[in-house]
C-alpha cells in the first residue's frame, strides 16, 4: 500500500518587483513517495547555499534525489538543476528547444542554459507524462513554450504558469506578462485542474473561490546603505525575531 506523494516546499516564492533589478523569488519543491524523491524547480543561483541546508535539516541527501523537473529554463528556475548528481532531470522537449534558440526579447533565460543542461542526466518527455502513481507531469505553456506543473493528487506546482495569488484571482496573467495567448489558457488549465497550487513566485493558495492563502509569509531585507547611519530593514508578514547574524540564514 502506498502513502500519497507528500510535497514540502523549501522556498516558498514572492511576488515582488524592485526598480533596479529583478528579485527571482520562485518557490522550489521537494515531493516524496514510498520510493522516490523529487525536486521541481531549483531557484536562482543565489538560493544554493540555503537549498543545501534545507536538504540537510530535512535529513535528505542531494545524491538521493531521483529526479529533477525544470518548469522551464529561465534563471530563478534552473540554475542549481547540478546540485542532485544521481538525478534525471526532466523538460518538456519544446523548452529545450527554446532554451537552444533564445530570442532576442528574453532576457531572463541563460543562453549558455541548454548547453549546461546538457552536461546532466537530461531527460525530455514530448506530452503529458505520468512519473509514478499520483505523480504526473502537466503541460502549462504560454509563460514559455514548454512550461511545465507537477499534479500530486489535486495539488499542483504550477511554475510560472501561475505565477502568483493575484494572477489567480483575476483568472488572468499579468504578474509576469506574456506575449503568448496560451499563457491564459494555460493559467485556467491549472485553476480547474487543482484545488491547492503552489505558484512559481508565491506561496500556496487554495483556489476557491476565493482564493486564500494556505501559510503565512515572513521575510525580511537589509539594507546597508548608509555608511555611519542605521541599516534600514524591511519586514514583510508575521515572524518571530531572530538575529541577521547568521546571515544568509537557514
Ligand atoms: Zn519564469
Amino acid at each position: 500500500m502506498s502513502n500519497p506523494p507528500v510535497v514540502t516546499v523549501l522556498f516558498s516564492g514572492l511576488p515582488v518587483v524592485a526598480d533596479s533589478f529583478l528579485p527571482g523569488i520562485s518557490t522550489v519543491a521537494l515531493v516524496q513517495t514510498n520510493d522516490r524523491r523529487m525536486i521541481f524547480d531549483t531557484g536562482p543561483y543565489a538560493y544554493r547555499p540555503i537549498l543545501q541546508g534545507r536538504l540537510r535539516k530535512l535529513g535528505i541527501d542531494p545524491a538521493k534525489i531521483d529526479t529533477v523537473v525544470l518548469s522551464h529554463v529561465h534563471w530563478d528556475t534552473a540554475a542549481n538543476a547540478d546540485l542532485f548528481p544521481s538525478a534525471t532531470v526532466l523538460m518538456h522537449e519544446k523548452e529545450l528547444a527554446y532554451a537552444d534558440a533564445v530570442g532576442d526579447h528574453d532576457s531572463e533565460t541563460p543562453a549558455y542554459i541548454g548547453r549546461a543542461l546538457r552536461q546532466l542526466k537530461l531527460k525530455t518527455i514530448s506530452a503529458e507524462t505520468t512519473l509514478c502513481e499520483d505523480v504526473r507531469i502537466i503541460e502549462l505553456p504560454g509563460h514559455t513554450p514548454g512550461s511545465i506543473g507537477l499534479l500530486t493528487g489535486d495539488e499542483l506546482i504550477a511554475g510560472d504558469a501561475v505565477s502568483c495569488a493575484g494572477d489567480a484571482a483575476a483568472q488572468e496573467v499579468r504578474y509576469l506578462p506574456s506575449r503568448s495567448p496560451l499563457a491564459n489558457q494555460s493559467l485556467k488549465k491549472a485553476l480547474d485542474l487543482a484545488s491547492i497550487i503552489h505558484p512559481g513566485h508565491d506561496r500556496a493558495i487554495r483556489v476557491g473561490p476565493p482564493v486564500t492563502y494556505l501559510d503565512d509569509y515572513a521575510i525580511r531585507i537589509r539594507f546597508f546603505t548608509d555608511p555611519i547611519g542605521p541599516d534600514e530593514e524591511v519586514r514583510v508578514g508575521s515572524f518571530t525575531p531572530k538575529s541577521f547574524a547568521s546571515w544568509p540564514g537557514d
